[in-house]
């Protein structure tokens, strides 16, 4: 042991593992991510019977029929590896966006195509811009890497984009921005997006997440897709089946990006990172134009009850272009939490964001969302 010490290397416990001093403080140094609870959990632990989740920005509707079909239909194969190459996939996704398929980079989730960007191009002395507060996998995956994080903070509830172009420096390696926000709801507008890319240099990824994207689109949100077909463009384009599509169990998103940026992705992705039953529930899902245009008009139609909601209460949120609203509650968020917790209602409390007093919560079905609206509104009158 006297000689791993002297090497900087640590053993912990019973396990003996080698670790550098340097790369164990490095993820001492990480607040590992914490899901939404799921509602199984809390039934077992509650004693609950009904319980319902508003806390991930899931889908409540469930997958289109089609998709249903399509992972059964799949299941008979599952003893067989999958494509590596998500041929299919990228087949329907080329046509319905007019984007050449070498273009494309799938992943296990589009969480994996943040992970696999960072992967790729992050290296020790690299910094890498991201607002703060916003999606937490942008830093936990960079701060991995050993790369050094700038946080730029919001303002108003909405990318600084300004801050962060002056945020740039020579060392500079890549730049996160979720658009929409998650977990503000807030998007950058195509005019915003457009000067802020003309300053950032050539050297630099800017990696915009469009997770939400298929509720987003129209009036003056981007449409980034011409960004990559500018040759000189370092932009990566996430997009996913987990929200719109509602299939967040598969894990099946993609990145859209020049052709070269795409093999550096691939280059570092596990061969098999995405399964056969979600590249088939994929393919479906695409093909369901109905369903997509039904989630999204329920989403939006069950929205603006919200906003009618809390404007009767006097509770301040901000407008939101996604399928989830960042509501300030001006109290403790982890007693509201709690309250609607043991009452079978699932939102997520934002302090782990640095939000105090914030809760955030998704649309459910219209009698989720009337459940929620009866529990809120006790929680609000009893937690002073
Ligand atoms: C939900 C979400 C994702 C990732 O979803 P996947 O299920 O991994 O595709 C990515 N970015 C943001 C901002 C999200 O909210």
């Amino acid at each position: 042991m006297s000689l791993c010490k002297d090497h900087g290397i640590v053993s912990q416990g019973k396990i003996e593992y080698r670790m550098t001093v340097e790369h164990k403080k490095r993820l001492d140094g990480i607040k590992t991510y914490k899901p939404g609870k799921p509602i199984e959990e809390v039934k077992r632990e509650l004693g609950l019977d009904s319980v319902i989740k508003l806390a991930s920005n899931e889908n409540p509707l469930g997958p289109s029929p089609r998709a249903i079909k399509a992972m059964a239909d799949a299941a008979q194969q599952a003893n067989r590896y999958p494509d590596g190459g998500c041929f299919y996939l990228r087949q329907a996704l080329s046509e319905q966006l007019s984007v050449p398929g070498d273009n494309f980079v799938f992943g296990n989730g589009s969480d994996e195509i943040i992970v696999l960007a960072i992967r790729a191009f992050l290296e020790l002395t690299d910094e890498v811009i991201i607002a703060d507060p916003t999606f937490l996998i942008y830093r936990i995956a960079s701060m991995v890497e050993g790369a050094k994080v700038k946080l730029v903070p919001l303002k108003d509830n909405k990318y600084d984009l300004d801050a962060m172009a002056e945020a740039i420096s020579p060392a500079t390696k890549m730049i996160f921005i979720a658009n929409p926000d998650n977990p503000t709801g807030s998007y950058v507008t195509a005019g915003e997006l457009d000067a802020f890319i003309k300053k950032v240099p050539d050297n630099v990824i800017v990696f915009i997440d469009e997770a939400y994207y298929e509720f987003a689109t129209g009036g003056d949100y981007p449409e980034t897709l011409d960004l990559i077909e500018k040759k000189d463009s370092n932009v990566i384009i996430a997009r996913t089946f987990s929200k719109a599509y509602s299939l967040a169990g598969l894990r099946v998103g993609y990145g859209i990006m020049r052709s070269d940026i795409a093999k550096a992705l691939n280059t570092v992705r596990e061969p098999f990172n995405v399964n056969s039953i979600a590249q088939a529930a994929a393919v479906a899902a695409l093909e369901d134009t109905e369903y997509l245009k039904k989630s999204v008009n329920l989403t939006n139609s069950e929205k603006e009850r919200y906003y009618r909601k809390f404007d009767e209460m006097g509770i301040q949120y901000v407008l939101s272009k996604t399928n989830f609203i960042l509501v300030n509650i001006e109290r403790d968020s982890a007693k509201v939490f709690d309250y609607l917790l043991r009452r079978g209602v699932i939102i997520r409390e934002m302090s782990a964001w640095g939000l105090k007093g914030f809760i955030r919560v998704n649309i459910g079905l219209p009698e989720e969302n009337d459940m929620f609206f009866e529990v809120f509104e006790e929680a609000i009158k009893e937690i002073k």
